[in-house]
């Protein structure tokens, strides 16, 4: 077996194999079968590694989403070989009151996908490359210079590596010391989302401005949208649909088809996304706000730069990458964020975006990809 590799050092998978490191069960052991987490280990996958993953949910797994995906997300997944079905937007458009701004994407479209069957077209894929999943929820990891034991109830793996995809309030995020306490937010926020019958009026991802709330409506087929709300405090989902009496209008008397799912708060830090072999990616590397509608595509960006790290035996390297991958996506929704807390630029986001097509249109440029 291998000489110890310090924490951060260079021991992949193949190398130890290479050493003949018999305790290594599996190159790599994602954590969390979400969409980032079956992504990830497409990727490794395709890359090579033997990877499986633990998911404790029963298939398909269904989440609150705003379930557009942005043209990056679309093709980080057909880069990945998944097949998708669902209804194609053409671009995002801002209403507020008589207000709207709307740009379409120049290069490519989005698609409106149920995260049952964003789930469902992922675990197929994953399955076509034998990727292996194992129901369970992990408990708990213990590192050393070789590789990671990943526990649980009903798990018990030692692999090379450990991504960490298991989402917004990620436990291995805590586990492995990383969680950074976010300064107290005076008021933090939430996104709760139900799914209606009704035809889809828009061929953009609108989202709604209101005091406070904002509103996302996401065609998902011909007869169904997703209707998304973001805002703070603990009010019911009618209630904030209630801020929104455009989209109520719209909705008509259409019925609902899902119950309300929710989640937040959403602001989420780490310290890092890695702590020696584990490594984090999508939410559970930390997440600031729904609002531009890119987690999913984030996520596989990220996911794409950590599994060419490990390949290219270049772990230590993922923190950077991952900073830069993400940066566009943090400073644009930390922007919209401060200015949309405070009240009068608030009310000015929609007018000014509708006044300035261009800057509108370089904005959503920026949220496509
Ligand atoms: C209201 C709202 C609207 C949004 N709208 C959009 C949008 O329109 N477009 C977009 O791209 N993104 C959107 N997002 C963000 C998007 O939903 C997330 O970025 C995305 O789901 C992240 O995927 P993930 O795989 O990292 O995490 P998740 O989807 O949260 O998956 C994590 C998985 O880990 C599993 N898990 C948890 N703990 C353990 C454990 N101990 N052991 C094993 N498994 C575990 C969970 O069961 C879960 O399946 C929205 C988010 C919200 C809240």
């Amino acid at each position: 077996v291998s000489a110890p590799v310090p924490w951060g050092g260079v021991a992949t998978a193949a190398r130890c194999e290479r050493a003949g490191a018999a305790d290594t069960g599996v190159d790599v052991v994602v954590v969390g079968g979400g969409p980032v987490g079956l992504g990830t280990a497409v990727e490794a996958r395709l890359a090579g590694f033997e990877v499986t993953v633990i998911e404790p949910r029963a298939d398909p797994v269904d989440k609150a989403c705003g379930e557009g995906l942005m043209p990056g997300a679309v093709k980080a997944l057909a880069r990945l070989g998944v097949t998708l079905s669902g209804r194609p937007f053409r671009g995002i458009a801002y209403v507020q009151g008589g207000s709207r701004a709307q740009a379409l994407f120049r290069n490519g479209e989005g698609l409106g996908v149920r995260r049952t069957a964003l789930h469902a077209a992922l675990t197929a894929r994953a399955e076509e490359l034998q990727v292996r999943r194992v129901t369970g929820r992990v408990t708990g990891v213990v590192q050393d210079s070789t590789g990671v034991d990943v526990l649980g109830p009903s798990v018990a793996l030692r692999a090379s590596w450990v991504i960490a995809a298991d989402g917004l309030h990620s436990p291995l995020r805590r586990g492995v010391g990383l969680e950074r306490t976010a300064p107290a937010e005076s008021s933090p926020r939430y996104g709760l989302r139900r799914h209606f019958a009704a035809a889809p009026w828009s061929e953009h991802v609108e989202v709604h401005w209101q005091p406070n709330a904002e509103c996302y409506v996401t065609p998902l087929d011909d007869a169904l949208i997703g209707v998304a709300v973001l805002g703070t405090g603990g009010e019911t989902y009618d209630l904030r649909l209630d801020r929104f009496p455009e989209v109520r209008e719209r909705l008509g008397g259409a019925a609902p088809t899902s119950p309300v799912r929710g989640a937040g708060p959403l602001r989420q830090r780490a310290a890092s996304p890695r702590a020696g072999r584990v490594l984090l990616v999508g939410d559970a590397a930390g997440y600031v706000d729904a609002l531009t509608g890119e987690g999913v595509a984030l996520g596989l960006a990220c996911a794409r730069e950590l599994v060419d790290c490990l390949a290219r035996e270049a772990p230590g390297e993922y923190d950077r990458r991952w900073r830069a991958v993400s940066r566009r996506y943090r400073l644009l929704t930390e922007g919209l964020l401060w200015a949309g807390s405070r009240p009068r630029l608030r009310a000015r986001i929609v007018p000014a975006a509708q006044r300035l097509p261009r800057t509108f249109a370089a904005i959503v440029e920026q949220i496509a990809r």
